[in-house]
């Protein structure tokens, strides 16, 4: 069953990269790229199940499994809740030795059955990972067995880390949200301006920056998938008026099924980047008023806009005196290998090189299209040698990349920003955008930088380094 439904999945209409494949292409799934032995972290599908589900805030998510799996993947998102604490707690079997002879069922019935009396929460949501998957574990029916017996809905997560990537896992989630929670409460307070944001995670409580917009115009989130979301918003979810896919990548399968089963319309946008932000708005309210909304949503819109859009720039401006003139290396990839661009440029950097990884045709246009049109400027993956001779030859004064390469530029004494996943701070919509650029400011013109680009006192005589400025 899980392998048909792989196969089913690596068979989405909805995406345009996938349906220009062969059929042959297709079966092998999204990624060529072999799993690496040991890397769980940002790397096998129970991980990037456990990514998509686990800003469900008020549900218990119970790892079956040896504890490592859930070491592993345990909270490194800063997924953030406005709320319940309990999806920050770390439920697991703690399989051993003994459990792979006798089989791990039982164990997993008695950490079901003492979760919910401990906890009490809406539902738990059970992971499958390798060890239990090789030795013939049954979760669903496990599952099953517990929604009867204790009254609740216990939703079995089958995505074992061996099936492959993050990316299938994201979806491997989002298949058991379709299976077993959307559709199964009607709300008595469904409305024409309901509206789903599927792919957005909360990281850092970037929702939140977004969120008072929707308000402002009386656009009501009905359920965000999943950050954070309560498990009573996701299982009405179906009744929403139009989806926006934030991260089409991970989540396409959610709403393209939502379209067929419920008939919801989607969209694809992001709230990266102030035009961007704009764009989702338009796209939003146009999209509502044809399903029914009132029509002056359209104009209302239209002056948030501009009011919103005027605000930012003129914060972002601000910073201009402090910024103008610097290189960045912006080493990212997908849609934030353009969306940032432009607020870079409007603080009079210039961005030398950007990362056009996982990136769509249409993200690679708009770079070229911010980048002057010159190819050279969009490049894959870099050598890590290469990036620390850019840094330490001052070709670029700051890099803006994930944690994996923060050492590179630290190790050549230059400013880093994370702007990946595990990111403290928060760059939705247009304050993000606002905060992004500070956040930038704050780095680059970290007095440490001086200090700790001479020379240590033992060497020379403290000479500063000649080689790529002050930072
Ligand atoms: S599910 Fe498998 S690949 Fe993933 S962390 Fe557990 S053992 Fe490793």
């Amino acid at each position: 069953m899980l392998k048909e439904k792989i196969q089913d999945l690596f068979n989405e209409p909805g995406c345009d990269k996938n349906q220009a494949k062969s059929a042959a292409e297709r079966k092998k799934g999204c990624t060529t790229k072999g799993l690496t032995p040991g890397a769980a972290a940002g790397g096998c599908a129970y991980d990037g199940a456990l990514i998509a589900l686990q800003p469900i805030t008020d549900v218990v998510h119970l790892v079956h499994g040896p504890i490592a799996c859930l070491g592993n993947a345990w909270d490194n998102r800063h997924a953030a809740s406005s709320g319940s604490q309990l999806y920050r707690m770390g439920f697991t079997t703690d399989m051993g030795e003994l459990d792979v002879v006798y089989g791990g069922e039982k164990k997993l019935w008695k950490a079901i059955r003492d979760v919910i009396a401990d906890r009490d929460p809406p539902a738990v949501f059970v992971y499958q990972t390798c060890v239990p998957a090789l030795i013939g574990d049954d979760i669903e029916k496990v599952c099953e067995a517990a929604t009867e017996k204790f009254g609740r809905p216990v939703v079995p997560v089958n995505a074992p880390g061996f099936v492959g990537s993050k990316n299938l896992g994201n979806k491997l989630g989002g298949e058991a949200l379709l299976d077993y929670v959307i559709g199964t409460v009607e709300p008595d307070d469904a409305g024409p301006t309901d509206v789903n944001i599927i792919g957005e995670y909360n990281l850092s409580g970037e929702l939140w920056q977004v969120k008072p917009l929707l308000e402002k115009l009386g656009i009501r989130l009905r359920a965000c998938i999943t950050g954070d979301a309560r498990f009573q918003d996701v299982a009405t979810a179906h009744r929403a008026r139009v989806n926006m896919m934030v991260c089409s990548q991970a989540m396409i399968n959610v709403g393209r099924k939502m379209q067929e089963r419920w008939g919801i319309p989607y969209f694809e946008g992001s709230f990266y980047g102030i035009e961007d932000t704009s764009d989702v708005l338009r796209t939003m309210a146009r999209m509502l008023v044809e399903r029914g909304a009132p029509a002056d949503l359209t104009d209302r819109t239209e002056a948030l806009i501009a009011e919103e859009e005027d605000k930012a720039w003129a914060a972002i401006r601000a910073f201009r005196p402090r910024l103008e003139g610097r290189k960045v290396l912006l080493y990212t990839g997908g849609h934030k290998s353009w969306s940032v661009i432009s607020a870079l440029h409007e603080v009079g950097m210039e961005v030398i090189r950007t990362s056009v990884r996982k990136a769509t045709a249409n993200d690679k246009a708009r770079a070229l299209d911010l980048m002057d049109g010159d190819e050279s400027a969009l490049v894959g993956q870099i050598p890590a040698p290469e990036m620390y001779r850019m840094l330490e030859d001052g070709e670029a004064d700051i890099m803006l990349s994930g944690g994996r390469t923060q050492f590179i530029a630290l190790k050549a004494r230059r400013p880093w920003l994370d702007i990946n996943q595990e990111r403290h701070y928060a760059y939705a919509g247009y304050v993000g955008m606002v905060e992004l650029v500070r956040q930038l400011d704050k780095a680059i013109n970290n007095p440490m930088w001086a200090l700790i680009q001479k020379d240590a006192p033992w060497d020379e005589q403290g000479q500063v380094r000649t080689s790529g400025g002050e930072g």
